[in-house]
């Protein structure tokens, strides 16, 4: 018999935590259909407005016409096609490591990777901030896990200077963070893991397509060569506006994620389809920066306007915008409203966030139009004078 989940969702519901789906009837674009409304969209990771791009989807179909819509077996054995070798190659050419290797998500590459690099004799520093999957993945693997408070590199040093009995020792970091779009001290962090003998790995989920001259990410933007970061992760699934989760690093890591990562052995790879639209999308990054530059005017104009209404935008320094609002059922009441007034902003509440914290996580695309832009401000001011 199952348990009273009745009583447990109305718990949820007298939070104001209970969360729910809305079904999207069109593409992945800055204006969406829902319930027969045409809502504006200022919640998605399609940054740089490439998942409904045309030449991804024509790249995905000729996949599917080619290679059929599934993998139907685990790389190891008979999933591994052409599209994902040629996707591999693609991936460490754009990010500049030695090798690569596709996951089918980035929850999965980030469980995959830490499962397959430490266990119980190692010690795992974790950013207070990390997203889930990284959380996750330390957990799952049985090492130390050593928590340092968010970007804290006195603290982190101390917690590495008294940690040198474990075998190995593993530093993770989000590249840019996905509630609170700020940026890694990963300069620092290098060296910390370079004093100390660590290994580096980089969650560049949303830095990927969005930072560096070239989109390369996070390493990029802070002129570190991608060679210099031991395990560099990222997800298909934001900018690049396709799906996957993807590891790029040296020859021997690959190998041995390949051998060892229960999360790349004992599932189906990445369809295809989804494999070509990647390729296509860093194609498209790395030879259209003027997709990027419009990124950054409307990140500069949407978080100024914000500023300028006396929204708290947190340490944002990236398209994640989070506006701070703190508590839960004002958070929901205004997500409402904007909905109500045809924009549609998440309100993001604990687990999710620490308490207290809770905020409407805006992200900017390369696509919002100045007229989008004054829009969402125009409707934020009146946010401003109803519920402040
Ligand atoms: N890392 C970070 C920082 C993320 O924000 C996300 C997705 N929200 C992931 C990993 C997981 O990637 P995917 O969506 O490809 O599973």
């Amino acid at each position: 018999m199952l348990p009273d989940f009745a009583s447990e969702l109305q718990n949820l519901r007298d939070q104001n935590r209970y969360r729910t789906v809305r079904t999207i009837d069109s593409a992945q674009e800055t204006h969406l259909q829902i319930d027969g409304r045409n809502i504006l969209l200022f919640c998605s990771n399609n940054y740089l407005g490439l998942a409904n791009h045309p030449a991804l989807k024509e790249a995905a179909c000729e996949a599917i016409k080619t290679y059929g819509c599934s993998a139907v077996a685990s790389a190891l054995i008979s999933g591994y096609m052409r599209p994902h070798r040629d996707l591999e190659h693609r991936l460490s050419q754009f990010l500049g490591t030695e090798s690569a290797l596709v996951f089918p998500t980035g929850y999965m590459a980030n469980l995959g990777v830490i499962t397959a690099l430490v266990g119980r004799e190692d010690i795992v520093f974790s950013d207070a901030l990390n997203h889930r999957s990284l959380i996750d993945g330390c957990r799952l693997s049985r090492a130390t896990v050593s928590i340092y408070p968010h970007a804290n590199i006195d603290h982190l040093r101390g917690l590495l200077q008294s940690a040198s009995h474990h075998r190995r020792r593993l530093i993770i970091t989000d590249g840019i963070f996905s509630m609170d779009g700020d940026m890694a001290p990963l300069p620092d962090l290098l060296t910390l893991s370079n004093e100390h003998n660590a290994m580096l790995m980089l969650d560049d989920a949303h830095g990927t397509g969005v930072l560096g001259p070239n989109g390369q990410g996070t390493h990029e933007h802070f002129g570190i060569p991608a060679s210099h970061i031991d395990i560099l992760m990222t997800s298909g699934s934001k900018a690049l506006g396709a799906y996957g989760g993807y590891i790029a690093g040296n020859h021997d890591l690959i190998s041995l994620l390949r051998n060892r990562s229960a999360a790349y052995i004992y599932t189906t790879a990445l369809p295809p389809d989804a494999c070509a639209a990647t390729h296509k999308a860093l194609d498209i990054v790395s030879q259209q920066s003027d997709l990027r530059q419009k990124l950054w005017h409307n990140i500069r104009a949407i978080s100024t306007g914000l500023q300028n209404l006396g929204f708290d935008l947190m340490k944002s320094q990236t398209q994640i915008i989070p506006i701070h609002i703190g508590d839960d059922s004002k958070t929901v009441a205004i997500s409402q409203y904007l909905y109500d007034q045809g924009i549609y902003l998440y309100g993001i509440r604990p687990p999710t966030v620490p308490e207290g914290q809770s905020r409407l996580r805006l992200s900017v695309m390369a696509t919002h139009t100045n007229s989008d832009i004054d829009q969402l401000l125009n409707i934020m001011a009146t946010v401003r004078e109803k519920f402040f």
